[in-house]
C-alpha cells in the first residue's frame, strides 16, 4: 500500500492481489493506480482502494499578498499581472490580471498617474478573491517595489523616501515606495 496521503494521476496504490481499484482508480498489468488528484482511502478487510478526489485550492485567495507589474494605466485605475504569490510562494506563468484602484492607494492622489508608471512593479494584498482580482496596496509594506528610470531605464535604487538613478544621477520622488523596495 501507498504511504502518501495525496497522490496524483498514475501513481500506484498497490498491486491487484491487496486491492481492487474502485473510485477513481484503475488497473495497469498488476498494479493499481490513481485517476485524479486525491486522497488514498484504503479498506484492508473489503481489499478495496479508492481516490477521494480533491478540489484544486483556488489560485488566489483574499489577503494573499502578491507582487504584480503594471500593464495599464487609466485615470483612477491602473491594471497589473499578478505574476508572484508571496503567500503561496507560487510564480504564475502566465500571470493573473488584477486591478489597483485610486481609492485602495491610502493617499490623497488626483490621479493613478501620480503613482505609478507602465513597468513598475507593486506589492500588493489581494482584496478579492475572484475574477478580475482586486488589489490594494494601503499600509505599510506596500506599494512600489520596483521602477525603471524613465530617461535611461536603469533600475531605480532606494534613497531614504525617494529613488534614485545612477547613471542619470537624478531622484524621482515616487509616492507610496514600500519599505521592500527591493534594489537599494
Ligand atoms: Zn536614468
Amino acid at each position: 500500500m501507498v504511504d502518501r496521503e495525496f497522490v496524483v494521476p498514475g501513481d500506484e496504490l498497490g498491486v491487484l492481489e491487496e486491492y481492487l481499484p474502485t473510485l477513481n482508480s484503475y488497473v495497469h498489468g498488476w498494479v493499481v493506480r490513481a485517476k485524479v488528484v486525491g486522497s488514498v482511502h484504503a479498506d484492508a478487510f473489503k481489499h478495496e482502494v479508492q481516490v477521494h478526489r480533491v478540489k484544486s485550492p483556488p489560485v488566489l485567495e483574499e489577503n494573499n499578498v502578491v507582487q504584480a507589474m503594471v500593464v495599464g494605466l487609466r485615470d483612477t485605475v491602473a491594471f497589473l499581472d499578478i505574476f508572484y504569490n508571496e503567500s503561496k510562494k507560487r510564480l504564475y506563468v502566465p500571470p493573473y490580471r488584477g486591478a489597483l484602484h485610486i481609492s485602495e492607494v491610502g493617499l490623497k492622489l488626483r490621479n493613478i498617474y501620480e503613482l505609478l508608471g507602465y513597468g513598475d512593479v507593486v506589492r500588493a494584498r489581494v482584496i478579492s478573491g475572484k475574477p478580475p482580482f482586486s488589489l490594494s496596496v494601503r499600509g505599510a509594506g506596500y506599494g512600489l517595489i520596483f521602477a525603471r528610470c524613465p530617461k535611461c531605464l536603469n533600475p531605480l535604487k532606494k534613497r531614504g523616501l525617494w529613488l534614485y538613478c545612477g547613471n542619470c544621477r537624478k531622484i524621482f520622488k515616487r509616492k507610496k515606495v514600500s519599505k521592500e523596495y527591493l534594489v537599494r
